[in-house]
């Protein structure tokens, strides 16, 4: 008998986390996350900072960070501002690298609710420092999903409705098509900078009305042609 040898492992590998596609049995393996910062004029406002179009900024979060829609999570450690932020998430199936604009939606393979959960403190407190964001943004279930819908189903999102709330009052309400950077623009730029890879994940940031959650809270979500999202904080 022949065989292969493998090496072995010093420990188990962590499982690739992975996101249900709604209406089938199969779930989209995440790769990499990346978000967008600032990329609606009136959230850019109210985080105190100038709006402009000479190009899009970028975070990443681990891909361990994402938490599937309907879970409850603790109130996280190290901040006292735990802020809740609804985005529309594009995933990406096939590999791009400097893709054209116009190009950019062939690698697209649907849509999600998404909620980049912030330490805002640790956030604003890095950005006013010059440190990176990585405390503020990148932890343990801050990437919460709901399941993915394919573009063949809802069409390319280029506009709709998009709004948050906690415990039934509306805290954020705004239009995708408000986005600074649009979604095809967005691959573009991103793909000057990254071979995209499928499993790419890219949160394309929030609207107005960011805020704090506490323990208790529900928050749920919604953006029209993609669907829903819920997530609680535990008591
Ligand atoms: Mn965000």
């Amino acid at each position: 008998m022949t065989h292969t040898a493998s090496p072995e492992m010093i420990l188990t590998p962590p499982s690739v986390p992975t996101v249900a596609v709604r209406g089938t049995e199969s779930r989209f393996p995440v790769n990499r996350i990346f978000c967008v910062g600032r990329n609606y004029a009136a959230h850019a406002r109210e985080m105190g900072m100038e709006v402009d179009r000479e190009s899009p900024f970028y975070f990443t979060k681990s891909a361990c960070c994402i938490v599937a829609s309907g879970a409850t999570v603790p109130y996280p450690p190290g901040t006292s501002n735990y802020h809740h932020e609804m985005e529309l998430v594009v995933a990406i199936d096939k590999p791009a690298f400097c893709v054209a604009i116009e190009d950019a939606l062939e690698v697209v393979f649907g849509y999600a609710c998404g909620l980049d959960m912030t330490r805002r403190d640790l956030q604003l407190e890095a950005r006013d420092k010059g440190r990176p964001w990585d405390l503020g943004k990148n932890f343990e279930d801050s990437a919460v999903i709901s399941t993915l819908i394919t573009a063949s189903e809802s069409g390319h999102i280029d506009r709709g409705d998009i709004s948050l709330s906690v415990n039934n009052e509306v805290r954020q309400s705004g239009d995708i098509s408000d986005l600074i950077w649009s979604v095809p623009e967005l691959i573009a730029d991103l793909s000057k900078y990254y071979h995209l890879r499928p499993g790419d994940l890219l949160y394309t940031g929030t609207p107005a009305g960011v805020g704090p959650v506490e323990a208790g809270d529900v928050i749920t979500g919604s953006i029209e042609r993609v669907g829903s999202i819920e997530f609680t904080i535990a008591t």
